[in-house]
């Protein structure tokens, strides 16, 4: 009988759901928006649910034929538990999705953070299949991040690890959503591109402020230049701390022209980091970009974790 693997990314207004090779091929793919309210995470879990069922129906499939169903949450998930503890975008708190999965298709379930979930795919099928030790960092309203060490997920005791976007650059910097000051992503993700952006003119998007820093515009420039300057110190730290070998860059503002973001950043790190780490590092895009999290979901098996 034909395996099939099930990869789910929960986002904030849409449930993506795919059928996914176990060489990362998107064989069938489906999206259902949500209405996010408060109490609504039954309605999520019926989404998800109805969701595979639909896809079952498509490729001409059955329960049966699912070896695994794989799902990636935004915010606080416990993999090993299977419960999304708190994820404010889409108001679930302590809920056991895991188990709500498994009763009704009697298969491995698996449950990992989105940006986990994105990390593991990049690891596995993506732009970090040939190294054991890397980061995935997606750069877009905020920062989030997942982390490959020695070849597994790392999720820390709290399952709190990989906030790169609040690693603290000055305490006493712009107050950020976390509730704190001066973290990474109050500089360099897409609200501070904005906020910025307000002294060039009114109702400017992030990729207005790219075309015109692309056009030799100074006041954009030193947007731009400031996003790399401390992207580069956050990867520098976190090079440092880890020794990794490679960094995937995704999301949003990783689609600005590589001389202004990419190229820099490659340029700070070999400058900044330790050099036996340095001469090693690759900093390169995201392969799987958007469809990270659904693949990386899909591919989540019990090898995944420490
Ligand atoms: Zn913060």
């Amino acid at each position: 009988m034909r395996k099939i693997n099930i990869g789910i990314d929960v986002g904030g207004s849409t449930v993506n759901a795919g059928i996914v090779a176990s060489d990362g091929r998107i064989i069938e793919k489906m999206a259902v928006k949500t209405l996010v309210q408060r109490g609504q995470h039954e309605a999520i879990i019926q989404i998800i649910i109805d969701s595979i069922f639909s896809l079952l129906e498509k490729s001409g499939g059955k329960s049966d034929d699912i070896r695994s169903i794989g799902l990636g949450f935004p915010g606080t998930v416990d993999s090993q538990r299977g419960i999304v503890i708190f994820a404010p975008n889409i108001m679930f708190e302590n809920i056991d999705v895991k188990s709500r999965i498994a009763e009704t298709f009697y298969c491995p379930v698996y449950l990992n953070q989105d940006s986990r979930a994105a990390a593991w795919g990049e690891y596995c099928v993506g732009a970090g299949k040939d190294y054991t030790d890397m980061a995935v960092i997606t750069i877009g309203t905020g920062i989030g991040c997942g982390l490959i060490i020695n070849g597994k997920i790392f999720h820390g005791s709290n399952n709190s690890a990989g906030e790169f976007g609040h690693l603290i650059i000055d305490t006493e910097g712009p107050s950020c959503n976390c509730g704190r000051k001066g973290c990474l992503e109050t500089y360099c993700a897409a609200l501070a591109i904005l906020r910025d952006g307000q002294k060039i003119g009114n109702d400017l998007t992030v990729k207005d402020i790219y075309d015109l820093a692309d056009a030799g515009n100074t006041m954009a420039l030193k947007i731009t230049n400031q996003v790399v300057h401390y992207l580069g110190i956050g990867m520098v730290n976190l090079i440092n701390l880890l020794s990794l070998d490679m960094i995937a860059i995704s999301g949003g503002i990783s689609n600005a022209p590589d001389h202004l973001l990419l190229d820099p950043l490659r340029d700070f790190v070999k400058r900044h980091a330790y050099s036996t780490v340095a001469q090693k590092i690759k900093i390169n895009h995201s392969a799987l970009g958007e469809n990270a999290p659904l693949i990386g979901a899909a591919l989540l098996d019990e090898t995944t974790e420490y």
